[in-house]
């Protein structure tokens, strides 16, 4: 088998037998470890002089390298982070754009390209993670490289008039059809990339179902990202430190638990969750008392602005509702800026009567799957989930809620802690299934056995006249 190269944002070695990474790590350390390669990507520092650093470990060798001040603030903090990530999540209003950091971010990915051309063999494999790489194959494809190069998007793609809003959206596009496959999470992101790729620059759907556009013919498929719901079962079944964190109510017992686990990121709707609560405990009064919600939300991007407006909202919103509904033996909001173990927040999932999770938009929401894969099955709590969040497409049996919708988010909470054992379980059940049918192995499996086997047109049969609007 030809070897994996795997290129992403950031490089995440992981010890032999350790599972403790999240989701990505984990399925790109298994497809590594398969058919041996390289992982390569930005070690996470910033200095004036950046290192290259090698290790090997087994079959796979790590690569990573350091970067300077000025691609850290241009590439990193700049288009990726505050031009990209806030289109991509419908953000138009907390999204900017500066020229600089543009050429910023294509300058870095063309000096990415640059450092792993000598490392590559004629066929291996490289697979792109992520909105921070768009350009890589096309700056690949520069400097001769020819081999097989496949893109994974993990975060949302936007429909065609909000991605307009970034100036140079036809060169950014333009990059993508550089790769021989594209995968999207789901089949609302592939469609809305098909709608830019027909429409603004009518580009062609072939009769196989692949894509031509400015010459280069590629496909674009879906490949919802999973997790492991037998080790998530696992760990989750074996955690002892349970309920301590939740206090009882006035007859002595345990209070019903709802939980969140996110970063701290605007595209996940913390605001408007915290405020469903609110109304939740305001319309339904008989709850009070007897529920507490812990929100977990390390911060992350903390130097970049709209980060910061972000978490002194929720912090204000907190200490407001905390102030105005607490009493002595009762904290109706534990808000937890601390990021936890895997293994405590798998325990946690299996404890708590309701799984809250509400991005305003989401790619997939890992947190979504892994609360449900964690539930006893004899008892499993209810997933109240947004139908923006990717994961939404394949947990039908979620109660699923429009996170602009306080009043019906607050219904969900109070039904779902009404649900009969047979209701949950019945849920549980349908989403379990799902979960197994596309679980973190199949992701990987799919999109490298269809960039393995997919055989690009030859340029003459589409018709390679593409306009640029
Ligand atoms: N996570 C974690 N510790 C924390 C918070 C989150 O290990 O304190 C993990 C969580 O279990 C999940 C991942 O981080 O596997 C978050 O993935 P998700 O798709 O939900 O959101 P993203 O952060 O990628 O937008």
């Amino acid at each position: 088998m030809s070897r994996l190269v795997v290129v992403s944002n950031r490089v995440a070695p992981i010890k032999e037998g350790k599972v403790a990474a999240g989701g990505l790590a984990v399925g790109v350390y298994d497809a590594l470890r398969q058919s041996g390669g390289i992982w390569f990507g930005w070690s996470g520092e910033v200095s004036a002089t950046p290192q290259t650093s090698t290790e090997t470990v087994g079959n796979i060798t790590y690569v990573t390298m350091g970067l300077t001040k000025r691609d850290y603030d241009q590439y990193y903090r700049g288009f990726s982070n505050a031009t990209l990530w806030p289109i991509f999540h419908y953000r138009i209003d907390l999204a900017r754009y500066n020229r600089e950091e543009y050429e910023g971010y294509r300058r870095v990915n063309a000096m990415l390209a640059e450092k792993l051309k000598p490392l590559l063999q004629p066929d291996d494999i490289i697979w792109i993670h992520d909105y921070h790489l768009i350009p890589f194959a096309e700056a690949c494809r520069m400097l001769g490289i020819r081999n097989r190069i496949g893109f994974f998007l993990h975060i949302p793609f936007p429909a065609p008039e909000i991605l307009t809003a970034i100036p140079p959206h036809n060169e950014l596009l333009k990059t993508f059809c550089y790769y021989d496959l594209i995968g999207f999470q789901t089949d609302t992101d592939r469609l809305a990339f098909q709608d830019y790729v027909t429409r603004e620059v009518r580009g062609i759907i072939e009769p196989d179902g692949s894509l031509t556009a400015y010459g280069q013919n590629f496909r674009a498929g879906v490949y919802p990202i999973g997790v492991m719901p037998d080790e998530i079962q696992q760990t989750a079944a074996s955690y002892r430190g349970r309920r301590q964190l939740i206090g009882r109510n006035s007859e002595g017992g345990l209070r019903q638990m709802i939980i969140s686990v996110d970063r701290l990121d605007y595209s996940k709707g913390l605001v408007e969750r915290f405020k469903a609560y609110e109304t939740f405990l305001d319309r339904y009064p008989e709850h009070r008392r007897n529920v507490e919600f812990i929100q977990i939300a390390p911060t992350s991007r903390s130097d970049v602005k709209t980060y910061q407006a972000i978490r002194q909202q929720l912090e204000s919103e907190a200490g407001h509702l905390n102030g105005r509904l607490s009493d002595l033996d009762w904290t109706p909001l534990h808000y937890l800026n601390k990021s936890h173990e895997r293994r405590i927040l798998m325990g946690l999932f299996r404890s708590a009567d309701i799984g809250f999770v509400t991005p305003l938009r989401d790619g997939m929401n890992l947190v979504a799957k892994e609360y449900v894969a964690a539930q006893d099955p004899n008892d499993p709590g209810v997933l109240v989930l947004s139908r923006f969040a990717g994961a939404a497409r394949e947990l039908t049996s979620a109660l699923i809620i429009n996170p602009y919708d306080t009043v019906g988010m607050a219904e969900a909470l109070d039904r779902a802690l009404r649900m009969s054992l047979a209701e949950r379980k019945d849920r549980y059940e349908h989403m379990m299934r799902a979960i197994r049918a596309a679980d973190l192995g199949a992701w990987r499996d799919n999109f490298l056995r269809d960039l393995r086997s997919f055989v690009s047109r030859p340029k003459a049969s589409g018709t390679a006249q593409v306009f640029a609007l």
